[in-house]
């Protein structure tokens, strides 16, 4: 084993919550394979600065500047880095300066007087510094290893009233070794990166549910059991990757009692959505002039997410020729004002030349339009009666068309079910690209989302005929039946 004098663990930590609910906490369970101990672990992600929800510091003057108070709580923890706030004018306890950013060593560390400028919000990147002779233990001891708890407390203060907050707590175990006993194979499988498979079956002692396999080849699965209807487990696998369609399949009567058995996963190319790109200004004008990069961010988060899904692009020019952009952008209804700038049986997005809510009036779209409009962040709009439209105002942000395709491919409920992420469980943060609302740098898809993506009957996907002659369902956002749907994976079923 190799070993670093400081290992980093980035973390996803969100400050959204309403000053009512603070502190958000949020449970995280790692295990701590090899690699873990080797590199430079998990992506770094985003923390926005300030107070992220309109008026939740009443009376706060806007844009002043900030403390940020941070404490970390367990024995594996050397130390937190912070990059990307603006600098703070001083530092305190164990906070210190580096050249691009802070390192907080020990157990507490102040930044004070960080600046807020309007229109910015600065995201910082937290990584943990984790120690290497507690993991050096961890390692020794093996899978007995117990499991090693880390909490992060990052607070937000405006002179002496708290804005903002989280309690981020992580449980860090040493990974069990695979259990040879069943295997899944993949066929067919292109490009070189892991694939998810979720398993459903039949075990031992019960049902085993959504289980995840984050794997580059063969998943060794331990000892699934034949399967019966009488069980009443459901018997399913679900295949995710970055460059094959997402594979649903049925190995019912593969599995056996006993160990041996093989199921082969046989994947399909990946799908690609056609999607058509309207300008609505004059042809060579600067409409729609992010259009590339934000299509490009859609793609790449699509992929990264193993959604299975990719897009085809076809760029147009529209105008307001018989009133186009008001029957677009007040009813949705473009498609029989002015057909010529519609194409039918594909995504068609709308660039506007200008806000969304400048054609609305009210931020409020769901209020005002009930199920026609699906959005609270009026920088975007899926429309509800043709999810085949997308509108794109000038203020989105380069994740809202990612968003919007979410809305398309069925996470687009009725009136009150928005399926946004916000607040619905404690596991979606606002680096969800269905955090509604959510920052430019909203990058994560979960598995339980891109399920949807594929499989509800009412995605664009199905829909359009861009996936054909497969399973369909209809898995709501949240599933309230209970006992739970089998067929439907939670929304925020996931591999990270
Ligand atoms: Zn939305």
């Amino acid at each position: 084993m190799r070993r670093g004098s400081a290992l980093l663990l980035g973390l996803g930590l969100l400050l959204a919550a309403p000053a009512g609910a603070w502190p958000v906490h949020v449970v995280k369970h790692l295990c701590l394979r090899d690699a873990l101990f080797m590199t430079e672990l998990v992506k770094s992600r985003s923390v926005p600065l300030g107070c992220r929800v309109i008026d939740c510091c009443p009376g706060c003057p806007a844009g002043a500047p900030l403390d940020w108070r941070v404490r970390l709580e367990g024995r594996l923890v050397e130390g937190l880095s912070i990059r990307g706030l603006p600098a703070a004018a001083k530092h305190g306890g164990g906070a210190t300066p580096i050249p691009d950013g802070v390192v907080v060593r020990g157990r507490e560390g102040w930044l004070r007087q960080i600046p807020q400028s309007p229109g910015a919000v600065p995201l910082a990147r937290l990584q943990l510094r984790l120690d290497p002779k507690v993991l050096a233990e961890i390692d020794a001891a093996g899978p007995a290893a117990p499991t090693e708890k880390v909490s992060i407390f990052v607070e937000q203060w405006l002179g002496n009233v708290l804005v903002n907050g989280i309690d981020f707590e992580f449980r860090l175990s040493k990974c069990s070794t695979p259990n040879t006993c069943d295997r899944i194979e993949q066929l067919n499988k292109q490009g070189g990166e892991p694939s998810a498979i979720a398993l459903d079956g039949s075990r031992l002692l019960g049902c085993s549910e959504d289980v995840i396999y984050d794997v580059d080849g063969v998943a060794e699965v331990g000892d699934v059991r034949q399967w019966s209807t009488a069980s009443s487990c459901n018997s399913e696998i679900g295949v995710y990757n970055e460059s094959n369609a997402m594979e649903l399949i049925h190995p019912e009567t593969s599995w056996r009692n006993g160990c041996g058995d093989v199921v082969q996963a046989d994947l399909d190319p990946i799908l690609v959505a056609p999607v058509t790109i309207w300008k609505m200004g004059a042809v060579g004008s600067q409409v729609g002039e992010n259009a590339d990069e934000d299509l490009a961010y859609a793609m790449e988060v699509f992929r990264t997410n193993r959604s299975g899904i990719s897009f085809d692009p076809k760029y147009a020019w529209g105008s307001d020729a018989g009133g186009a952009l008001t029957a677009l952008a007040t009813a949705c209804q473009l498609p029989f004002v002015q057909p010529s700038f519609y194409d039918s049986d594909r995504l068609n997005v709308y660039y506007l030349p200008s806000v969304v809510s400048v054609f609305l009036g009210d931020g409020f779209l769901r209020r005002t339009f009930g199920s026609l409009f699906e959005e609270l962040e009026p920088t975007g709009i899926s429309c509800g009666a043709d999810r085949n439209i997308i509108i794109i105002g000038t203020d989105s942000n380069q994740a809202t068309l990612a968003h919007e395709f979410g809305h398309a491919f069925s996470l687009h409920g009725g009136r009150d079910e928005w399926a946004h992420v916000n607040d619905l469980y404690p596991t979606f943060t606002d680096e969800n690209v269905m955090w509604a609302g959510g920052p430019a740098s909203r990058d994560v898809f979960t598995l339980g989302q891109s399920f949807r993506f594929n499989v509800n009957g009412i995605s664009m996907l199905n829909e359009n005929g861009v996936r054909t002659g497969q399973i369909e369902r209809d898995c709501k956002p949240k599933d309230g039946t209970n006992p739970p749907n089998r067929k439907c994976p939670a929304l925020d079923m996931d591999w990270r």
